[in-house]
C-alpha cells in the first residue's frame, strides 16, 4: 500500500469531518482506510455491467489516484461511500413552483439532501411577487424573499447535527417584480447565512444596460409587464450589494441555456450553491478534481498523465452515478436520465508557481486553455468508451448530441470547475483555479480557524530560495480583468461552469464592480462572483500580500 503524504491540516480535517465513526462517535478508520472504502465502493459498479469485471484492479487504480492525491472526488463521496447514507453527490437543484405543495416538498427534499452533505440550488422566479393575491384564501403573499428566509431557517436547524453547514443557492431572474428586494436581501450581515444569491441576467437585459434603456419587469404568473426599471440602475444596485456583502452573484442565463445539452427537458434556471453547476430541477451532479501539481514532469505539464488521469476520473464519476443512493426518487430518476458528471481541477495556482509562470500572464491563460481542452477531450473519449460498453445516457436521443454527429456519450455533461474548498485542503494545494489567497495566513474551515503556511512558500523559505514576487502573487495582486481572463480560459473547454471569485481590493467602488459585471458580460463566461476584501465579518481567508 502507498504511504499517504498528507499535510497536518489535511489530517486534522479528515479526522474531524471525514473519517467514519461508530455510534459512540469514535473514529473507526484511518485516512488510508477511507480511500480504500471509497475506491472499493465506487469500483463495485463495474460488476453491474460485467459480472466478470476485475473490480479489484479498478479499485486499486482508483485508490492509487486518490492516495497519491492526483484525483479526489467531492466531499460527500469521501464521507458517505460505503457508509449508511451512501449519498455521493455535492450538487442538487430542486424546483420551486408557485404553490405551497411544491414549496414545502422542496423544503423537505432540501433537508434530506443537506443531511447527506449535498448542497441545493433553487430558482424562486416562478413565485408570485410580494402583495399578490393568494387564492382561495384572500390573503397576500410575502414574495420570493420571504420564502428564501424560510428555506434559510430550515437549513440552519438541520445544520446542528450535520457534518458540514448546509449550503443553498437562491436564483431570481432579473425580470421578476421583486428583483430589488432580492438584490438587497443580504445587505444586513447575518441575514440568509446559508444562502448564496444570484441574479439571472438575460441577453436582453445586457442590451438594455449597454443602450441605457429601461428593462421590463414581468409578473411570473400572468406574463404581464408590471413596471420598467433602468437596466443601468438595476445593475448598479447589484454592484452596490456585491460591494457590501459579495452577494448577489451574476448568472448569464441565456449563455447557460445555449450550452444546455438537453433543452427538450426544460430550461436551466438554477445552479448549485457555488454556481459552477447549472442543473435541471431534481438533477444532481458529482464532482471530482484533478490535482494539477501532480501532473507535472519537473516543471513541464505531463499531458499523457493528465489524459490518463482524466480518463480514470470519468470512469470513477460514472460509477458514482451508478452506486449513489439518492435522497429522493425524483433526484434518482433525473440524475440517472442525464448522468451528469463534473470533472475539474485544483492546484492551478500552485502549478504555475512550480512552473515559474505568473498567474497574471498570457502564458497562464494559454496553459489554462491547454489543460482544460486536454481534460475535456480525454473526458469525451472516456465517456464514449463507457457508452460503448454501458450504453448512452438514457436521454441521449433527445439531447443535442445526435445532431452534432456524436454517436456515443455516457454523460450529458463531463466537466465542471468546482471550488474544491475542502478537497484542495486534503490535497494540500491551492483551491480550484484561484490564485493563492495568502502565503502566510489563516483559514476558516466550517467555522473553525486554522493557521496555514502555504507549502511551496514554506519550502522556498526553508531552503533559503528567493521569493520572486511576480510568481508568488496573491488573489489581491491579480487585477480583476485578469481574474476574468483565467476564468474564461477554463470556461472555454468546460461543459458546465467555472467556480471563480474575483477578489477586489477594499477600496474599490461599486461603479467599478458594475463595469466589471459588464466586462464579464462581454466575455464567454456563465457567471461572475466578486468579493471585496474585508467586506464580510467572517472573512474565510485573511490575506497577507507579499507586496
Ligand atoms: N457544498 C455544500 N456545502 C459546503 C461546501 C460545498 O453543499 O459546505 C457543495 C456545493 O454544491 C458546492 C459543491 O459542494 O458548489 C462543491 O464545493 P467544493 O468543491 O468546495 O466541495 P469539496 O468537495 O471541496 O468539499
Amino acid at each position: 500500500m502507498r504511504t499517504l503524504n498528507l499535510t497536518p491540516l489535511a489530517r486534522e480535517v479528515l479526522q474531524k469531518r471525514y473519517l467514519a465513526r461508530n455510534y459512540r462517535g469514535e473514529t473507526i478508520e484511518t485516512p488510508a482506510d477511507l480511500f480504500d472504502r471509497v475506491a472499493w465502493t465506487v469500483a463495485e459498479a463495474d460488476r453491474l455491467f460485467d459480472a466478470g469485471a476485475a473490480v479489484g484492479e479498478t479499485a486499486a487504480r482508483f485508490e492509487s489516484a486518490m492516495t497519491s492525491l492526483e484525483f479526489l472526488p467531492n466531499s460527500p463521496c469521501l464521507m458517505n461511500a460505503g457508509r449508511p447514507l451512501g449519498q455521493l453527490a455535492a450538487c442538487f437543484v430542486l424546483p420551486v413552483e408557485d404553490n405551497l405543495e411544491s414549496i414545502f416538498q422542496s423544503l423537505k427534499d432540501a433537508a434530506l439532501i443537506h443531511r447527506t452533505g449535498g448542497g441545493t440550488g433553487f430558482s424562486f422566479g416562478r413565485l408570485r411577487p410580494t402583495g399578490d393575491t393568494i387564492f382561495p384564501a384572500s390573503g397576500v403573499t410575502g414574495g420570493p424573499v420571504s420564502f428564501i428566509r424560510l428555506f434559510d431557517s430550515a437549513t440552519h436547524l438541520i445544520d446542528r447535527n450535520r457534518i458540514r453547514p448546509g449550503a443553498n443557492m437562491g436564483v431570481l431572474h432579473v425580470s421578476h417584480p421583486d428583483i430589488e428586494t432580492f438584490i438587497t436581501a443580504k445587505r444586513d450581515h447575518g441575514l440568509l447565512r446559508n444562502f448564496n444569491l444570484s441574479v439571472s441576467l438575460d441577453d436582453h437585459f445586457i442590451d438594455c444596460v449597454r443602450a441605457d434603456r429601461d428593462y421590463p419587469l414581468v409578473h411570473p404568473r400572468t406574463g404581464a409587464i408590471v413596471k420598467h426599471r433602468s437596466g443601468v440602475a438595476l445593475l448598479q444596485l447589484m454592484a452596490e450589494s456585491a460591494w457590501a456583502t459579495g452577494d448577489p452573484g451574476i448568472l448569464f442565463i441565456d449563455r447557460i441555456n445555449r450550452a444546455n445539452p438537453t433543452p427538450e427537458q426544460g430550461l436551466l434556471e438554477a445552479t448549485n450553491p457555488c454556481g459552477e453547476q447549472p442543473l435541471l430541477p431534481h438533477e444532481s451532479c458529482t464532482l471530482g478534481s484533478i490535482n494539477l501539481t501532480r501532473m507535472l514532469n519537473g516543471t513541464t505539464l505531463d499531458t499523457g498523465k493528465l489524459e490518463s488521469t482524466a480518463h480514470l476520473a470519468v470512469h470513477f464519476l460514472d460509477n458514482v452515478v451508478e452506486v449513489n443512493r439518492h435522497p429522493t426518487a425524483q433526484t434518482e430518476e433525473w440524475s440517472r436520465m442525464n448522468r451528469k458528471i463534473g470533472l475539474g481541477v485544483m492546484g492551478f495556482a500552485d502549478m504555475l508557481i512550480l512552473m515559474g509562470i505568473p498567474y497574471q500572464s498570457r502564458q497562464a491563460v494559454e496553459l489554462a486553455e491547454s489543460i482544460m481542452s486536454c481534460i475535456q477531450r480525454a473526458a469525451e473519449d472516456a465517456s464514449a468508451e463507457l457508452a460503448a460498453r454501458r450504453g448512452n445516457f438514457p436521454a441521449f436521443h433527445r439531447s443535442v448530441f445526435p445532431a452534432r454527429g456524436v454517436k456515443r456519450r455516457r454523460n450529458a455533461t463531463l466537466t465542471t470547475v468546482a471550488p474544491t474548498g475542502t478537497i484542495s485542503i486534503l490535497a494540500g494545494v491551492s483551491s480550484s483555479v484561484e490564485p493563492v489567497f495568502a502565503f502566510d495566513g489563516q483559514r476558516r474551515i466550517a467555522g473553525e480557524r486554522y493557521t496555514d503556511l502555504h507549502p511551496i512558500y514554506a519550502r522556498y523559505r526553508r531552503e533559503g530560495r528567493p521569493i520572486d514576487k511576480t510568481i508568488f502573487q496573491t488573489a489581491w495582486d491579480v487585477s480583476p480583468h485578469w481574474h476574468l481572463k483565467i476564468q474564461a480560459a477554463f470556461q472555454k473547454y468546460t461543459d458546465n461552469a467555472v467556480s471563480k471569485t474575483v477578489n477586489l481590493p477594499e477600496t474599490i467602488t461599486a461603479e467599478k464592480i458594475r463595469d466589471l459585471f459588464m466586462d464579464a458580460a462581454g466575455m464567454d463566461l456563465k457567471g461572475v462572483t466578486v468579493y471585496r476584501d474585508q467586506s464580510h465579518p467572517d472573512q474565510i481567508l485573511s490575506a497577507c500580500s507579499l507586496k
